[in-house]
């Protein structure tokens, strides 16, 4: 099977989780097969190694997971974006809608430089929402969102038909 085809087949598929009518696509799986996990970030390393990123933003909590393996290859800072009231220092926040009502992501003010070009990452894209405020998080600090990659994309969601009219470039795996 092709690259793509392990890591399509590590992730489970669980329905009506959280809510009824909800098909949840599970990662842990993904995770727990050394060889998916090591295949997903060596796809990202190879499509990242050569754009000149300065930094990788991680949104919480399973953005982590891939960012950092990630980061750590490409020899940049790894920069965790969090919920609200996880960060010490001073932060920037921003409010996003949900389906019903809203979430807030901090990041730490001084994490992201003047025109560094920043990558995000999260494990999987739906409505493009998450990332959308990450992306003004990282520009209030002055940083350019330069791309966006994702384990998994929800394509009928249409995120990334959002993410582009913003700037952003987006790279996926597995739809
Ligand atoms: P968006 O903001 O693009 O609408 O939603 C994406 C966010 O919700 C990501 O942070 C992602 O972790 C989470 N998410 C939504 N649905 C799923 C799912 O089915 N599986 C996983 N692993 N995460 C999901």
């Amino acid at each position: 099977q092709s690259k793509l085809e392990l890591i399509r087949n590590s992730i489970i598929t669980i329905p009506n989780y959280p809510k009824q009518g909800i098909l949840f696509r599970d990662i842990t799986s993904l995770l727990e097969d050394p060889i998916a996990f090591r295949t997903s970030i060596d796809l990202l390393i190879e499509h990242y190694k050569d754009k000149k990123i300065d930094k990788v933003v991680g949104t919480e909590a399973r953005g982590f997971i891939f960012a950092a393996p990630l980061a750590l290859a490409l020899g940049v800072g790894f920069v965790p974006v969090r919920k609200p009231n996880k960060l010490p220092r001073h932060v920037f926040r921003e409010e996003y809608q949900l389906e019903y009502g809203t979430d807030t992501l901090e990041m730490h003010c001084d994490a992201i430089k003047p025109n560094e070009r920043v990558l995000i990452i999260d494990d999987l894209l739906a409505t493009g929402g998450t990332v959308a405020a990450t992306a003004k998080l990282i520009q209030k600090a002055g940083g350019i969102a330069e791309d966006a990659a994702f384990v998994i994309n929800l394509p009928d969601l249409q995120g990334k038909t959002k993410l582009t009219a913003m700037g952003i470039n987006c790279y996926t795996l597995v739809d």
